[in-house]
Parts: C-alpha cells; sequence; structure tokens
C-alpha cells in the first residue's frame, strides 16, 4: 500500500502539471485578444492626436489669412486717411484703423497660442507613436512565445496523460476509483500532502490520531474535512 500511496501521490503531481498546461492553453486566446485590444487603444489614442492636430493646424492657417486680409485693410484705410475731407471723417476713419489693428493684434496672439498648443500635441503625439512602435515589438515577441507554446502544448499534455494513466493503472481499483472520483469533485486535486497535521488541499487541522497514521503512509486515509486522500511527503 506504501508504494501505491506514493504512485497516486506522483499521479496527482503529473495531474497538476496537465491543469496547469490545459489552463494555458485555455487562456492564450485571450491573452492575445488583450494585447491585440492593448494595440488598438494606443493606435486610437495616437490618431484622435494626430486629428486634432490638423484641426488645430488648419485654423491657425485660417487665422493667419485672416490676418493677411485684415493687414491689407487697415493699410488701404491708412491710405484713404489722407483724402478724407473734414475731421469728423478723419475721426471716424482713425477709430476705424484703430479697431482693425486691435482686431489684428488679437488674431497674432490667437495664432501663437494655436503655435504653442500644436507644439506640445505634437509632442504627446510622438510619444504615442514610439510607445506603439516599443508595444508592437514586445506583444510581437510574447505572441510567437505564446503561439510556440501553443504548438508544443498539446503534445505535452498528451504524454503528461498517458504517464498519469500508467501510474493510475498499477495502483488498487479503490484507491484509482477514489482518486477519479475526488479528482471530479475537487478540481483536480484527489491527494493532497499532509503537514505538521495540517491537510494542504483544504488546510483544516487533522486529529492527532488519525495524522499518526498519515504519516506512516500504509493505508488509504481521506481528510476528514475535504475527503482529499492524505499522503505524507516530509520533503514537500
Ligand atoms: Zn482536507
Amino acid at each position: 500500500m506504501e508504494q501505491e500511496l506514493s504512485t497516486i501521490y506522483e499521479a496527482q503531481k503529473i495531474e497538476l502539471k496537465i491543469i496547469d498546461n490545459e489552463r494555458t492553453l485555455f487562456m492564450a486566446p485571450k491573452k492575445i485578444k488583450e494585447m491585440d485590444n492593448e494595440l488598438n487603444e494606443i493606435k486610437m489614442k495616437a490618431e484622435k492626436e494626430k486629428e486634432i492636430i490638423e484641426e488645430l493646424e488648419k485654423e491657425r492657417k485660417k487665422k493667419e489669412k485672416e490676418l493677411e486680409t485684415d493687414k491689407d485693410k487697415s493699410k488701404k484705410l491708412e491710405t484713404k486717411l489722407y483724402e478724407v475731407k473734414t475731421n469728423k471723417e478723419y475721426q471716424a476713419m482713425l477709430k476705424e484703423i484703430e479697431a482693425v489693428k486691435a482686431a489684428n493684434d488679437q488674431t497674432e496672439e490667437d495664432v501663437l497660442i494655436l503655435m504653442d498648443k500644436v507644439e506640445d500635441l505634437k509632442k504627446d503625439y510622438d510619444s504615442s507613436l514610439s510607445h506603439l512602435k516599443k508595444r508592437e515589438k514586445e506583444i510581437e515577441l510574447e505572441k510567437n512565445k505564446i503561439e510556440k507554446e501553443i504548438q508544443s502544448m498539446d503534445k505535452t499534455i498528451a504524454v503528461l496523460k498517458t504517464e498519469r494513466d500508467n501510474l493510475l493503472s498499477v495502483v488498487n481499483e479503490r484507491l484509482r476509483s477514489v482518486y477519479i472520483e475526488l479528482r471530479e469533485k475537487r478540481n483536480g486535486v484527489a491527494v493532497s500532502n499532509a503537514k505538521n497535521g495540517v491537510c494542504l488541499g483544504c488546510f483544516m487541522n487533522i486529529p492527532p490520531q488519525l495524522f499518526i497514521e498519515v504519516t506512516k503512509n500504509k493505508q488509504l486515509i481521506q481528510c476528514p474535512s475535504c475527503g482529499r486522500i492524505l499522503y505524507f511527503s516530509e520533503n514537500e
């Protein structure tokens, strides 16, 4: 029986590897999708920044054109100033020229503000682009790694399953059926180590007298709390 318990404990270890591999396999598409989503988000952010920059540049060009037209206008007004006949007309025209000049000053300031804004946004855009490039490279490597893992994983799982089944085939019928039943009920963990009087499957205390029996590894003893097959392994 001691040999059989040790065999079923080994089978359990392989079972855990199988579960681990199957989980990785199951999570792979989700992981890849998450990485794709991340790249898309960075791309969209950069795209948005580019759009805003283009919008502001358009605005700036429009203002510069306005400025040109208005400067012409004020020049024309200034030449007309010499053609006016009355003081009243002269004063009115001066006022008009001043208004145009004030408007021009405002437009010039607007242009400067727009230029500053564009400069800042271009910095953001550049850093978004370099972040994108960096993540694209990293994600490509990560994806290649996952794809390679997946390719070999089916084979690995098959090999592990054979190893496990070989071990299960050499233990007695009762031990095997308890194992298989518990494996279903306890998320793949049918055998647990018992250490310092505690079942490491459910972390409940094992009654001292029972624990002494468990440490002998001489009979099939199940945890009173979780029902798992208890195995005593001092080194693990
Ligand atoms: Zn337990």
